[in-house]
């Protein structure tokens, strides 16, 4: 019955969020049903378990809540990849533009052993700048990074091709 279920009918779609104009895709919809949420993450299990991570590296905030149950479900460990002034201890940041301004990613500086397979997660890829940042600060920590995976990609943006990984996606939107 699992397999039957389209996961794209529980992903709620809000108009003018977080702005006029944008279109929000919001996945609290489907994480709030458990038979939906239980599906997602087998699929994304099944999608993640070949790349082989060592650890996995969950982008604040909603990267936080697919790359946790993953983590456990394959057996490797997971690393937080958080907005600026939110780790303890020594770290290594990034810098990156945005539509307006820039953001800063950081991670903890001993989180990655040298050459450790990495798969960088987050909830949603749009226009790819966020994976991206991931991507280089997760090299300047010292990881291999061996992909990327997101639940929902919005394909029109062309995103994926600016992040410098494989990127694998449940759900594809135009
Ligand atoms: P990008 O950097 O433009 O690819 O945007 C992706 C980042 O913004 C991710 O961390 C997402 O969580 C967030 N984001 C952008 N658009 C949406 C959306 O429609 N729904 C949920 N998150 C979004």
């Amino acid at each position: 019955a699992h397999e039957e279920i389209d996961l794209k009918r529980f992903i709620r779609h809000v108009p003018d969020f977080p702005k006029p104009g944008i279109l929000f895709y919001d996945i609290s919809t489907l994480m709030r049903n458990p038979d939906a949420w239980q599906l997602a993450m087998g699929r994304l299990a099944r999608q993640v378990a070949p790349l082989k991570p060592d650890l996995l590296a969950a982008v604040e905030s909603r990267g936080f809540l697919t790359a946790a149950p993953l983590a456990d479900r394959l057996g490797c460990g997971l690393l937080m990849l958080r907005k600026c002034g939110k780790l303890p201890g020594e770290t290594i940041s990034h810098t990156y533009d945005l539509e307006y301004g820039s953001d800063t990613l950081e991670i903890q500086a001993d989180a990655i052993q040298p050459g450790q397979r990495v798969v960088v997660m987050d909830d949603l890829l749009a226009t790819g700048g966020t994976l991206a940042a991931s991507v280089a600060l997760l090299r300047k920590a010292g990881a291999n990074v061996v992909g990327a995976s997101v639940m929902v990609e919005l394909t029109s943006l062309g995103g994926r091709n600016k992040v410098d990984a494989p990127v694998s996606t449940l759900l594809t939107y135009k």
